[in-house]
Parts: structure tokens; C-alpha cells; sequence
């Protein structure tokens, strides 16, 4: 599958790991929006939050047990923001499931 994140998952673009299990990977984003910029994705390819059914939804609970941990390893004590873009209006670019972390300042209130 011509997918960049699986790409990420396999092994075969670099990424720089932040947390990686058998179900989930985090990595900084290459081009960071705030001092800190993590992507969340399941290694299972789930093409965005459109895509979440019943009989996958588990993942989505999952990497938010995982969120926080990263937060906290980040020192992101004084909060954070977690995003998902879907689809084109969305500004979804990559179409594998990911949540963006984004911290590490004060982050303006604009969501549109
Ligand atoms: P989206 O726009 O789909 O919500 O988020 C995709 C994110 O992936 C963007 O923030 C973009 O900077 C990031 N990104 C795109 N290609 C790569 C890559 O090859 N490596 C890493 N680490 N991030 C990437
Ligand atoms: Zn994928």
C-alpha cells in the first residue's frame, strides 16, 4: 500500500521515535507547528477518524492511554492540544489515522 505512515511503521522512511509498542507509534512531526509536535498513529493502517468503526475503535481508546504518557515524558505540564484532521476540508494531508500533539507554549485559540 502506497501509504507514507505504513512506510513510517515498516521501517522504510526514518522517523524520529518518540514511543513505539506493538499497536502504536509516535514520532516528531518533520516540520513542527510548536516546540513540541508529536504524531500518534496506529501501526494497523486506518485511513483517518472517517474510517473508525466498531470493529476498530479499540486503537482509538488505546492511543489515548498513550497520549498522556507522551505528554507527560514531554513535560507538557502545562497542557497540550491533540488534534485529527480528516479528510480535505479537514486539511487531512496523510491519510493514515493521526493524532497530532502539539505543546510545549501557549497555544493560540484559533481552530479555524
Ligand atoms: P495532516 O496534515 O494529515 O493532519 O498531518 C500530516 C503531518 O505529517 C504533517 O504535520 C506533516 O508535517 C507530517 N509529515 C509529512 N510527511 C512526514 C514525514 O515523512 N515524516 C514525519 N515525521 N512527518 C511527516
Ligand atoms: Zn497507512
Amino acid at each position: 500500500m502506497d501509504c507514507l505512515f505504513c512506510k513510517i511503521v515498516a521501517g522504510e522512511i526514518p522517523s524520529t521515535k518518540v514511543f513505539e509498542d506493538d499497536r502504536v507509534l509516535a514520532f516528531r512531526d518533520i516540520a513542527p507547528m510548536a516546540p513540541t509536535h508529536i504524531l500518534v498513529i496506529p501501526k494497523q493502517h486506518i485511513a483517518g477518524v472517517d474510517e473508525i468503526t466498531p470493529e476498530n475503535s479499540a486503537i482509538v481508546s488505546y492511543i489515548f492511554e498513550v497520549i498522556p504518557k507522551i505528554a507527560k515524558a514531554e513535560g507538557l505540564d502545562g497542557g497540550y492540544r491533540v488534534v485529527s484532521n480528516i479528510g480535505e476540508d479537514g486539511g487531512q494531508t496523510v491519510r493514515h489515522l493521526h493524532f497530532h500533539i502539539l505543546g510545549g507554549k501557549k497555544l493560540s485559540n484559533e481552530m479555524a
